[in-house]
């Protein structure tokens, strides 16, 4: 099995595939001025099994693509939104840097904790394209909290995600890409560990168990260990930022 499918196996079972919270996206949803008065139409990319799509599909009034890569994560969003008798959700299989939507078609385009698959620079210069003028993009992106900070931690980020940067700096690519901050705020600890880190732990043995114990399972538990260590230990220095944005 090849690792990428791999980490989808090992992330499918959970609410959330990457740090965050239903608090955290209503925030951002109130940041961004949106609301259930007008009609909107918006791409949720790399939405995994939908924490976020679910969220903007109870508090909005509008259409809602969900995109990923996988599309057992989109069968799944499928069922938890079925359950939730919410009919306003399409899924679209498709790869972030390979989108097709129409120029200025969507109002918001929302994407946490995956922009980094194609780099954030990269992300929002591909799709701003998609965005109307005056249209909304919310993205969560790793974030340095300090401007110093110890070696160990920068020199683990820096080699799994050089494009890992102060807010300031992030706010910067985002002006030069033509877009107007509408606010910026760090995802709190809770997000990290009580939303993400701590359901996966508890599936570690069984999770191992399913794969046979192979070398490849074995491999991805004993990185995903370092990482929550050293969240543990360094989260002071990072965390996601939520930059919400207009397009000029
Ligand atoms: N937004 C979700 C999932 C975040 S994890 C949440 O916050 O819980 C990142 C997601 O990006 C995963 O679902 C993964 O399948 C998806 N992904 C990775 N590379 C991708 C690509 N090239 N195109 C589309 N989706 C991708």
């Amino acid at each position: 099995m090849d690792g990428f499918r791999l980490l989808m196996e090992f992330h499918i079972e959970d609410e959330r595939q990457g740090p965050g919270g239903s608090a955290e996206t209503k925030r951002a949803i109130k940041s961004a001025g949106l609301n259930k008065s007008e009609p909107l139409r918006i791409a949720d990319i790399g939405c995994g099994t939908g924490s976020s799509t679910l969220v903007l599909a109870q508090e909005l009034n509008a259409e809602i693509i969900a995109v990923d890569l996988f599309p057992e994560f989109l069968e799944v969003l499928e069922s938890r939104a079925q359950k939730a008798g919410l009919s306003n959700i399409t899924t679209n299989s498709a790869s972030m840097d390979d989108l097709t939507f129409e120029p200025e078609a969507l109002d918001v385009i929302w994407s946490e904790g995956a922009i980094y698959n194609i780099g954030f620079k990269n992300g929002i210069s591909l799709w701003k394209r998609f965005l109307k003028p005056g249209g909304v993009l919310a993205v969560t992106e790793i974030t340095w909290l300090t401007d110093d900070r110890p070696k160990e931690i920068n020199d683990y980020w820096s080699s799994e995600y050089p494009e890992i940067a102060t807010s300031a700096q992030k706010i910067k690519v985002l002006e030069q890409e033509g877009f107007k901050l509408l606010d910026y705020f760090p995802l709190p600890t809770r997000c990290w560990t009580e939303n993400y880190y701590k359901p996966l732990q508890d599936r570690f043995a069984s999770f191992l168990g399913k794969q046979g114990r192979s070398d490849k399972a074995l491999q991805l538990i004993e990185m995903e260990k370092k990482e929550i260590e050293l969240y543990e230990k360094f989260k002071d220095y990072y965390s996601y930022g939520f930059y919400i944005a207009s397009k000029m």
